[in-house]
């Protein structure tokens, strides 16, 4: 399905904010992860700090970067879904995004998921834009297995 042209304004609008006022835009002092991105291809660059509580759950997540809106947006984005969630359910997510950008259909339990990350989905149009949109991703996943292996 093709999104209309006012759910195309919604969602530029959500991006756009984002950017402009990213969330969640500080590192943290003592993370138990924390990985640097970057995309080449765009100039994006990322650096994500998570903290986690006694049972595991993420209880922190802070990010600096720069680079373009799409990336900026989607690892602003991406830090409020993180929060409370097990690595394991962080992984998940991460999952169901690449998913999205790869061309699967969006399920309303996606989008339930996902909450304002499906302002996106637009990006899998642009092949060269998928990049930064996942950048924030992809340094999640980094810094999941630099923790896994430390802490095998
Ligand atoms: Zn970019």
């Amino acid at each position: 399905m093709m999104p209309s042209p006012d759910l195309d304004d919604l969602y530029a609008e959500i991006i756009l904010d984002h950017y402009k006022s990213p969330r969640n835009h500080h590192l943290l002092d003592s993370p138990a992860l924390s990985a640097e991105g970057f995309n080449p291809f765009c100039g994006d660059r990322v650096v994500l700090n998570l903290a986690l509580d006694d049972v595991g759950r993420i209880d922190a997540v802070g990010f600096e970067g720069e680079g373009c809106s799409i990336s900026q947006a989607s690892v602003s984005i991406m830090t409020g879904l993180l929060k409370d969630k097990t690595l394991e359910e962080a992984s998940a997510l991460n999952t169901t995004f690449r998913e999205i950008m790869a061309g699967a259909e969006v399920t309303a339990v996606m989008e339930d998921e996902l909450g304002e990350l499906a302002a996106l989905e637009g990006v899998k149009q642009f092949p060269v834009r998928i990049k930064c949109a996942l950048l924030g991703w992809a340094t999640l996943v980094d810094a999941i297995a630099e923790y896994r292996k430390a802490h095998d």
